[in-house]
């Protein structure tokens, strides 16, 4: 029996390895060719107007679509169960083309009060040049989220967990507060901390996911490239507004087969990445340097029941905070050795950030102070080494910075 035949749907990660692939089209090929074209030669005149007007299937031109794309985007949308998915160059790609599709100039967005930095530099300083309104709240607080939409809101924003503090969002309530108020506003939810091997906001009734897939879809820290999935017609909208047009932000073929590789390991990925984190976090919870740990998956963590409820598991971020503060912070990331000291995050290699001097540099000290971003917070990103050397690795830079 087909796959296909079967009634019942097929599990994560057999879908994360098989779908939208089918080897007989592509020679029995077990891997999908990279199609390295930049346009597609047309059989006849009339079948480019077709295609143009959109009465034919078929490619035109890569900026518009690609069928190593088409693959990586078809296994986004079935792993996020949304209707259609957009892959793109950047997560910055994708949640730009996002904006800039669906906002004009009078429009207002509710965002959450913590943002990854480039997003809200984005918001901040990109979008108000051209008339829309941000009012950041917190959106751990879903009456807060409400009490900030107005008749012009059409987007509401946020991260869950959100970087780098690991604040947790009540995806359902919140979305299902703001469609009371207005149907058509969207939100919109970054779910690049988790992924779908762990949380599917839009089954919880947020109308568009957006990624970094440089994070843990790509997860092997060699490309950049980010997506948007929700709703076919929307996804069409940026696709040919946000991305044909207005930001070009368009994935090369070959990153889009390095994501698809990354995809075939995600769920176990993500389940080492998580269970790893989970160790550590207890273990730093107790030891004396650390004045306090962020992970939602720790008990004491005022987030651990609500990401129990929309979360299969805790992932693999780590925020803490040294008692001594900047210094102490510093001391301890100059004498780690196999962990590395930089940004980015969901790589097989632990790495280890200073948010207010690296991502989140994009914020004033007032402003960081206001989003709950200490100077002393440091970041850890879990990876996929034994849990015992990465412990051993931080606690001989604690030792080395007392
Ligand atoms: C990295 C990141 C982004 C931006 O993605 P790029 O691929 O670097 O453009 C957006 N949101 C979150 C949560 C991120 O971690």
């Amino acid at each position: 029996m087909k796959q296909s035949d079967k009634a019942h749907k097929a599990g994560f990660a057999t879908r994360a390895i098989h779908s939208g692939y089918d080897a007989s089209t592509e020679k029995g090929s077990l891997t999908p060719p990279i199609y390295m074209t930049s346009t597609f030669a047309f059989d006849s005149v009339e079948q480019g107007a077709e295609r143009f007007a959109g009465e034919a299937e078929g490619p035109i031109y890569s900026r518009l679509g690609n069928p190593t794309q088409d693959i990586l985007e078809t296994r986004l949308a079935d792993l996020e169960e949304g209707e259609a998915a957009l892959a793109t160059a950047s997560g910055m790609g994708a949640i730009s083309a996002t904006f800039w599709t669906l906002l004009s100039a009078g429009d207002h967005i509710v965002a959450d009060k913590t943002l990854y930095g480039c997003t809200f530099a984005l918001l901040e300083h990109g979008l108000t040049k051209f008339g829309v309104t941000v009012s950041y709240v917190d959106c751990c607080d879903v009456k807060a989220v409400e009490a900030a939409l107005t008749a012009q809101t059409r987007l509401v924003y946020f991260e869950s967990p959100v970087n780098p503090t690991l604040r947790v969002m009540d995806i359902a309530a919140i979305s299902e507060r703001v469609h009371a108020y207005n149907a058509d506003i969207k939100v919109i939810v970054d779910n690049t901390y988790c992924t779908p091997a762990l949380q599917r906001p839009l089954t919880l009734g947020a109308d568009l996911v957006v990624h970094s897939a440089t994070k843990y879809l790509g997860g092997h820290g060699d490309l950049i490239a980010g997506a948007v999935i929700g709703d076919a017609e929307t996804l069409q909208r940026i696709r040919l507004e946000g991305i044909k047009d207005m930001t070009g932000a368009v994935i090369s073929p070959m990153t889009a087969f390095l994501i698809q590789r990354g995809l075939k390991t995600l769920e176990i990925r993500m389940q080492r990445h998580s269970e790893s984190a989970l160790k550590i976090a207890q273990w730093l919870a107790e030891q004396p340097e650390i004045e306090h740990v962020y992970y939602p998956g720790l008990e004491e963590s005022p987030f651990y029941e609500l990401a129990k409820k929309q979360m299969a598991l805790s992932g693999g971020m780590i925020a803490f905070e040294l008692k001594g503060g900047l210094e102490m912070g510093k001391r301890f990331m100059s004498n780690l050795e196999m962990i590395k000291r930089a940004v980015s995050l969901g790589d097989a290699e632990t790495l280890c950030q200073h948010p207010a001097s690296m991502t989140h540099s994009t914020y004033t000290p007032e402003e960081r102070i206001a989003h709950g971003i200490s100077e002393g917070l440091v970041r850890l990103s879990i990876g996929l080494e034994s849990v015992s050397d990465i412990q051993d690795d931080v606690r001989q830079a604690l030792t080395a910075a007392r």
